[in-house]
C-alpha cells in the first residue's frame, strides 16, 4: 500500500474537509464533530461524532463496494479521515424514500409513516443561497448540472443501493425510512457515489420500538447532545453485529 501524504485543503462543508494528497487523483476526507440541522441554521459540536460517522460511512461504503457499486472509497485511513477517489461532486441530492417522513410529509400534508411501497427518489438542487430547493429532471438539465443519460444512470443505481441497505439494515433491526446520497465525476467521467452515508444523512427507525435511531433527535427541541450520540453509537454498535 503505497503512502499517502495529505497536502492542502481543498474545501470545507459543514461536516468534513476534503484535503488533496500527493496522488492527484485521490483525495482525503476528515470528519468534524459539527451536527447541523435546518439547512445549517442550527449547529453544534457534538464531541467525536466525527469518529462515528467516519466508521459508520466506512462499513456502509464497503459494503456497497464489495456488493459492485462503483463509490469513492477506497479506504478508512484513521480514525477521522477515508482515502477516497477524487471526483467533482454534482451539485445534487438524491433523496430515496421508503417512508413518508420529514420534508415530503410537510410539502405534501401527509402523515409521517405511510409505507410507500415504490420508493420515491426527489433531487435537490445543492445550493445554499435558494436553500436546496427540490427540482426535476428537466430543472437539472436546464441547469446544465447533468444530462438525462446520467440521472438514468443514477436512478438505477440508487434503486440498487436502496435495495441492498434497506435489507443490510432489516438484519439489524433498522427500517430505512430514507436516505440521501451525492455523487460525482472522477477523471475518467465515471459516476461514483460519494459524500457520506450515516445517520447525519438518512432515517432509521428501530424495526420493534419505531424510536427514531438519526439525525431527527439533533433536529427536535429539547433533546440532549448526549443523547444524540448515544443513539450514533447504537448504530454502530449494530452494524458491527454480523
Ligand atoms: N438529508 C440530508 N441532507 C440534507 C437534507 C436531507 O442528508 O441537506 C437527508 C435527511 O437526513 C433524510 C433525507 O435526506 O434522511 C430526506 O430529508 P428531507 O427531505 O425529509 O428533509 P429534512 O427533514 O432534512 O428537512
Amino acid at each position: 500500500m503505497s503512502c499517502i501524504i495529505k497536502k492542502n485543503l481543498l474545501l470545507e462543508g459543514k461536516t468534513k474537509k476534503i484535503y488533496t494528497t500527493n496522488n492527484p487523483i485521490e483525495v482525503l476526507i476528515h470528519h468534524k464533530d459539527d451536527i447541523t440541522a435546518l439547512n445549517g441554521l442550527k449547529k453544534k459540536l457534538l464531541q467525536d461524532k466525527g469518529i462515528l460517522n467516519n466508521e459508520i460511512s466506512t462499513l456502509i461504503f464497503k459494503f456497497l463496494n464489495s456488493c459492485g457499486i462503483k463509490t469513492h472509497f477506497i479506504r478508512k485511513k484513521n480514525n477521522r479521515e477515508q482515502l477516497c477517489h477524487k471526483v467533482d461532486i454534482i451539485p445534487l441530492e438524491f433523496v430515496v424514500r421508503n417512508i413518508v417522513s420529514g420534508s415530503m410529509s410537510k410539502r405534501l400534508g401527509v402523515r409521517e409513516g405511510i409505507d410507500l411501497y415504490n420508493p420515491i427518489f426527489e433531487i435537490f438542487y445543492k445550493n445554499d443561497q435558494l436553500k436546496d430547493p427540490l427540482i426535476n429532471d428537466h430543472h437539472a438539465v436546464f441547469l446544465k448540472i447533468i444530462s438525462y443519460e446520467e440521472l438514468n444512470t443514477i436512478y438505477g443505481i440508487i434503486s440498487k443501493i436502496n435495495h441492498i441497505l434497506k435489507k443490510y439494515f432489516l438484519d439489524k433491526n433498522i427500517i430505512l425510512v430514507d436516505f440521501k446520497t451525492e455523487f460525482g465525476r472522477n477523471h475518467k467521467n465515471e459516476i461514483l457515489l460519494s459524500d457520506e452515508i450515516s445517520p447525519d444523512t438518512c432515517r432509521f427507525w428501530d424495526k420493534i420500538t419505531m424510536k427514531k435511531l438519526d439525525k431527527d433527535l439533533f433536529r427536535m427541541e429539547k433533546k440532549e447532545k448526549e443523547e444524540v450520540f448515544d443513539i450514533y453509537m447504537e448504530i454502530l454498535k449494530r452494524l458491527n453485529v454480523s
